[in-house]
């Protein structure tokens, strides 16, 4: 890769529409080059890389064309694996081909990756089908933007279906000039912003009506012209998922966070993550376990790095009873092969300790790896019926500030995994009000956003994050429970 410049395809918004190639360049890159068109997070997926936003709005170019073209040049110059990312598809509208052309001068090695475009992207999501064999056979993209901004200039097809890219403001003049060339001005129409992300909307017309319908749509947006725009009726699927256009913010450790977010956004939701606490491994010695009747492990993230710490492997556990706190802890054991002895329903460290205590814990030794602040009652409680504790830190939970503390004020809902998250959260946006609807893991994680003046709207039975979020689309009016 050293030394080649990729025009890598970002896909029209929507992360996973990303080719694999593409992610698999991405990871590798040394320098990636970005519009504003292509979703932030992913950047997430090039963690080495050196990141240049080249921007390219119309109205406020960031770096210029030009400026771009060299940038790409110099670094692979140097050497440097240079991923050129675009939103969309290279080759399409975004002047993909200016750069490539740039690269073949330079005699710069290049590679082109393509892209989901928009016109793809809308479709798709929106529910349009571009051909249909009893509405459209063929399909145009057009530019509402070109080069001398002359629109009039572009050769218009007079059936079909016809996709505008770039056309917000000349959308009234397009549909003028399409009707002076015989179509029918009520021909179906839908202009789609933001397609593929959260935020998409459809707005619904005709030729006739589209321009005005559409007119205070943000953009991106792309207008399908064509008989086939009318099945967006039927055909509707992303707008409808229960939690479609809804803002969650999940307050967690941002190591963390991955999980309940995909699942959050796989419903629909978009996902704003607000850390405020980090998690920092501590260094320790190869983990031996012997002379402990018990291992109890209090967190997920415990298990993650006992694991990572432990000398040997899962048959060290031989001989101890295994002990987590809730599903989730469990489920992590059990894909390292370790089915626990006692799960405690409950998610805290005392309900764990009041079910061990409940067997008989005389002379017991327990080994509990686990987080600097463990909660001190865990301990007192088996100690108090004749056991032993070993604590190891394994991690210690430092507060972060938060990255954007706005992002909660138009949130509709506020994803909380511990009371110490609700405390870290409440310092954070510091007596700004939140108005949004709350989702707790659990009962002593609910007590503690009451005492905030929090709005609880959704504890689930089980605490696991698949039921928090099944919680939060029963509230939402999804499907019962
Ligand atoms: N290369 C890109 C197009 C770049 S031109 C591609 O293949 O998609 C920018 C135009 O693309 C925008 O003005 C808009 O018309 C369209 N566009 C890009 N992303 C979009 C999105 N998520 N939803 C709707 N239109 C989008």
């Amino acid at each position: 890769m050293k030394g080649t410049v990729f025009l890598v395809g970002a896909g029209p918004g929507d992360l996973g529409l990303i080719t694999l190639r593409g992610y698999e360049l991405l990871q590798k890159a040394e320098v990636v080059v970005y519009d504003h068109l292509v979703n932030p997070k992913l950047l997430d997926f090039a963690p080495r890389a050196r990141r240049v936003f080249a921007g390219k709005r119309s109205d406020s170019h960031v770096l210029e064309q030009p400026e771009i073209n060299r940038l790409l040049v110099a670094e692979a110059r140097k050497g440097k694996a240079v991923l050129r990312l675009k939103g969309g598809d290279p080759y399409l509208f975004g002047r993909g081909a200016e750069e490539a052309e740039a690269l073949a001068r330079a005699r710069v090695p290049f590679e082109i990756v393509p892209g989901v475009t928009a016109a793809i992207g809308a479709s798709t999501y929106a529910g349009i089908p571009l051909t249909h064999r009893d509405k459209a056979s063929q399909v145009t993209f057009v530019t509402g933007n070109t080069k001398d901004g002359d629109f009039e200039a572009a050769d218009l097809p007079r059936r079909g279906t016809l996709v505008v890219y770039m056309g917000q403001k000349s959308l009234g003049r397009i549909a003028k000039k399409l009707v002076s060339l015989g179509w029918n001005p009520k021909t179906p129409a839908a202009t789609v912003s933001w397609a593929t992300t959260p935020r998409q909307r459809t707005v619904r017309g005709t030729l006739g009506t589209i321009a005005g319908k559409a007119a205070d749509l943000a953009a991106p947006a792309v207008t399908i012209v064509g008989e086939v725009a009318d099945l967006e009726r039927r055909l509707r699927w992303f707008e409808r998922k229960p939690l479609f256009g809804k803002r969650v913010v999940v307050t967690r450790a941002r190591e963390q966070s991955h999980e309940l977010s995909h699942r959050l956004e796989s419903l629909g939701a978009e996902v704003v993550t607000f850390s405020t606490i980090r998690i920092r491994p501590v260094r320790v010695a190869p983990i031996v376990v012997r002379g402990y009747t018990h291992v109890a492990f209090t967190s997920k993230t415990a298990v993650d790095l006992f694991f990572k710490n432990l000398k040997g492997d899962a048959r060290a556990l031989a001989g101890t009873t295994v002990c987590a706190v809730g599903e989730q802890t469990a489920r992590s054991l059990a894909e390292r092969g370790v089915r626990p002895d006692v799960v405690a329903a409950e998610f805290t460290s005392r309900a764990l300790a009041r079910e061990l205590a409940g067997r008989g814990m005389k002379g017991a030794h327990v080994f509990h790896p686990g987080a600097d602040k463990m909660n001190p009652d865990f301990e007192i409680l088996l100690r108090n019926c004749g056991a032993r504790v070993t604590n190891l830190v394994l991690y210690r939970i430092d507060k972060v500030a938060p990255d954007d503390v706005s992002s909660v004020e138009d949130a509709d809902w506020v994803t909380f995994a511990s009371a110490q998250t609700v405390r870290n959260f409440m310092a954070a946006v510091d007596g700004r009000p939140v108005t949004a609807r709350v989702a707790c893991i659990g009962p002593i994680t609910a007590k503690a956003a009451r005492q905030f003046g929090l709005r609880v709207a959704a504890i689930p039975r089980r605490f696991t994050f698949d039921a928090l979020v099944e919680e939060i689309v029963r509230v939402e009016g999804g499907k019962p429970r």
